[in-house]
């Protein structure tokens, strides 16, 4: 099975992923995870990214595409994969189907503008395993250390209001599109995000099928 989520920044992709993935036992591939942890580990790539990403904005689709072109050769892909993240733009869309890289059924997660901002500002990820909390929804158990793994947790760089604000409004003119692009395709399922988390898991199940 080859998954694709979509959904604004602070829809819950990440969330879901986890999930999904132990289910169908797929490979769950973020791009900004990726990204991150290029920054974090100050690659060239980290480098030439981080610009873009502390404004909010996409980082250039060549970087992009050749990045996930790199990690789908990996042999845990070949079981499936949970692309989050990715494609981004119709542009990300068309490339990866000239490369042979296919999609099954793509996740659109729903989630209005006031929630997105709620969740997004009150996000704390772990530093060392990846963990995602949330100030209310999800707090840790000890304020400030990761429930899993003991590390310390921390708000991301990008998720100040006026960033995520913009953040938001890439995603309305440049991913937004896709929706009607796989729509056309007969690939989309939508999914109504402003629930319990739990709750919008079972509806992205019951849409893959078991
Ligand atoms: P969120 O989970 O909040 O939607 P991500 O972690 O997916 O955010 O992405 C963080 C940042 O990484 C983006 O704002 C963007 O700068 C960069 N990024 C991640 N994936 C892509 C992509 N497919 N195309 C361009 N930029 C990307
Ligand atoms: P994305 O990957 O789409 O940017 P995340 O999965 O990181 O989103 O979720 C954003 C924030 O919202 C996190 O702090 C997460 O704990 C929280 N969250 C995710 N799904 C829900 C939900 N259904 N209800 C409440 N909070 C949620
Ligand atoms: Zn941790």
């Amino acid at each position: 099975m080859r998954v694709v989520l979509l959904g604004p920044p602070g829809a819950g992709k990440g969330t879901q992923a986890t999930g999904i993935e132990e289910k169908y036992n797929i490979v769950h591939i973020s791009t900004g995870d990726i990204f991150r942890k290029n920054v974090k580990e100050g690659t060239p790539l980290g480098k030439q990214a981080q610009a873009y990403m502390d404004k909010g904005e996409l980082v250039p689709d060549e970087l992009v595409i050749a990045l996930v072109q790199d990690r789908l050769k990996q042999d845990d892909c070949k079981n499936g994969y949970l692309l989050d993240g990715f494609p981004r733009t119709v542009f990300q869309a068309e490339a990866m189907e000239k490369l042979g890289i296919d999609v099954d059924k793509v996740v659109d997660i729903q989630v209005g503008r006031d929630t997105l901002i709620k969740r997004a500002t009150g996000r704390r990820v772990c530093k060392k395993c990846g963990e995602t909390y949330h100030i209310s929804f999800r707090p840790t158990k000890v304020e400030g250390v990761c429930d899993k793994c003991g590390g310390e947790v921390a708000h991301r760089a990008d998720d100040q209001e006026a960033t995520v604000a913009r953040r938001i409004d890439v995603y309305l003119t440049e991913t937004a599109p896709l929706v009607d692009y796989y729509e056309k395709k007969g690939k989309i399922v939508h999914v109504d995000g402003e629930q319990e988390a739990s709750t919008v898991q079972e509806k992205i199940f019951a849409a893959l099928g078991d």
